[in-house]
């Protein structure tokens, strides 16, 4: 198969990382070569893939050693459930240096030492929360990135987040492969992200229930399909993994007005 080559978007605190890491998993669990891209300074996005481990960031790496040259693979590149390949970018120092610069640097690094980010059959990045600056774009600049997906809840500023990546995604002429609903338990949650997607001619993909198995397994340092591999939401991981692979139907999304969307957010 060509390598699927994806970014998750969605506000701060949405979900993206715990929808990563679940699906990545899930993709394993298929029988898919995954490869996950942390790039949000968070650094958080593979720590249920490795049993709660953090891995030393790249940006740590690189800076310990003074320069890029001379890293190799396995200090950057580490192994977890379901043999998914986990990496993380890492932060710039604080107030100062630039998300974007850390995550081109990474991408550079890992395209020159690691044989795992041309072999996966999906490449999955995760990005920053909602900014839609330089680090927003760069896994897209770098031609790393073809599809998207954008996660939000039926709240109104997740929503508002979630049209503002459609205007980057437009400016960037970058396809989005459909919404996912990770509820909040809002009031007409489903309907309101249901409509948001129509509305954008995308499909809405799955609706995550919002679970305490997340957060339970989340603090056991596993993910969902690991810790709890019978429970509901990991089927609807599973399902999710299984779209995102089929997943054609892609086009560059055109945001919607502010007054139609807050109408669409408020029936
Ligand atoms: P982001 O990466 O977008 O900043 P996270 O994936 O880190 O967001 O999620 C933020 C918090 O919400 C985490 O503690 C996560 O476990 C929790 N969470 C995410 N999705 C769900 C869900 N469906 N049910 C319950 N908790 C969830
Ligand atoms: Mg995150």
């Amino acid at each position: 198969m060509t390598q699927k080559q994806i970014a998750i978007y969605g506000k701060g605190g949405i979900g993206k990382s715990s929808t990563a890491s679940n699906v990545a998993a899930a993709l394993g669990e298929a029988g898919k070569k995954v490869m996950l891209i942390g790039c949000d300074p968070k650094s958080d996005s593979s720590i249920t893939l490795l049993g709660g481990r953090r891995i030393p960031t790249i940006m740590d790496v690189v800076r310990r050693l003074g320069n890029p040259d001379g890293v190799r693979e396995d200090e950057i590149v580490f192994e977890g459930f379901r043999g998914v390949k986990c990496a993380e970018v890492g932060g710039p120092e604080p107030g100062v240096g630039c998300a974007g610069r850390g995550i081109i640097i990474a991408i550079q690094l890992l395209q020159k030492v690691s044989p795992s980010i041309r072999e996966a059959d999906v490449l999955m990045f995760d990005v920053p929360g909602d900014i839609v600056c330089g680090g927003f774009a760069v896994p897209i600049t770098k031609k790393m990135v073809r599809e998207t997906y954008i996660i939000t809840s039926g709240e109104y500023m997740p929503v508002y987040a979630a049209n503002n990546i459609c205007r980057g995604l437009n400016t960037l002429k970058t396809p989005l492969g459909g919404i996912i609903c990770n509820e909040r338990e809002a009031a007409n949650e489903r309907e309101i992200v249901g409509r948001f997607a129509e509305a954008l001619g995308v499909p809405l993909l799955a609706c995550i229930p919002r679970s305490p198995i997340v957060q339970q397994c989340e603090r056991e340092g596993k993910s969902v399909l690991e810790a709890a591999p019978s429970s509901d939401i990991a089927d609807v991981y599973r399902q999710l993994a299984a779209k995102v692979l089929t997943e054609k139907d892609n086009k560059v999304p055109e945001a919607l007005d502010d007054g139609y969307l807050r109408d669409l957010t408020r029936q």
